[in-house]
């Protein structure tokens, strides 16, 4: 057989595997067996739409470093000269708290300093690659408020050592969050208003969201250029100064200016 017959016959027979596999589908479907069958089951991830019975699937979990000043500051980076940079924390990392409850938020392991970061967090309803900033805020779905929990030893240790630092940042349960509220019933995209977090009642964080070096549209617009964002992408923008540990049996609450607080405590 000729190289132009093996083609012909391999496209013959791949035609002859789509109309089989597409022959297939129909009949499973009146089975109602539609869909490849999986070995286990692997959880999705969706978080509560505020107002509504419906629910956000949360896609990506991306995350900025460094985007209030005097954080970048007590972080050791000068804030004037650094480009926003980005990190991701897997799907499953979101813890959700309900409104008016405290959740109980495990101490993980390996870590002997445990931090808190309070932090505004932007929900896309769409994507796109290279968005500029004037487009930005029509992808943002809506806003929620969230912790990026930081295993800050391993976090610098790892940094000092130039390794990646996902295991400060990456782990199970890093990312509390409260319900996605939606653009719509806010009326208003979040761009200023009091960000605050309280431990055991006293005043830890506070600052205003627009303090932010770089804001959400920014974020997005920087993001989109690196990755192809889409629907379902939850963006933590960054948390203001003051930083610092927890130990079991804290109370953390965080507030942010138009959505309702997240309180947790360390177990
Ligand atoms: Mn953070």
């Amino acid at each position: 057989m000729d190289r132009r017959s093996i083609l012909k016959t391999g496209s013959a027979a791949l035609g002859g595997a789509l109309a089989a596999a597409g022959c297939a589908t129909g009949a499973a479907e009146g089975s109602g067996n539609s869909a490849p069958r999986s070995p286990f089951k692997v959880a999705s991830v969706t978080l509560p739409i505020a107002g509504s019975s419906e629910v956000f699937p949360v896609r990506r979990i991306y995350c900025i470093g460094r985007n209030y000043a005097a954080h970048a500051r007590e972080m050791g980076s000068d804030p004037t000269r650094e480009p926003p940079f980005f990190f991701q924390k897997p799907t499953d990392a979101v813890q959700f708290v309900a409104i008016g409850s405290v959740a109980d938020h495990p101490y993980p392991s390996l870590t002997k300093n445990y931090h808190y970061e309070l932090e505004l967090v932007a929900a896309l309803r769409s994507g796109g690659k290279n968005i500029s900033i004037a487009d930005a805020l029509q992808h943002v779905y809506g806003y929620a408020i969230g912790l990026d929990m930081t295993r800050r030893d391993l976090q610098r240790g790892m940094g000092d050592q130039k390794k990646p630092w996902e295991i400060g940042k990456s782990f199970d349960m890093s990312a509390p969050i409260g319900p996605i509220h939606p653009v719509a019933l806010l009326v208003n995209h979040i761009t200023n208003g009091r960000i605050e977090l309280k431990v055991n009642g006293q005043v830890k964080q506070e600052a205003d969201l627009s303090y932010m070096i770089w804001s959400v549209a920014e974020q997005i617009s920087q993001l989109s250029q690196a990755f192809e964002l889409k629907a379902g992408d939850i963006i933590y923008s960054g948390t203001p100064q003051n930083v610092g540990p927890v130990v079991k049996g804290d109370l953390l609450v965080g507030h942010i200016d138009g959505l309702p607080e997240l309180s947790v405590r360390i177990v």
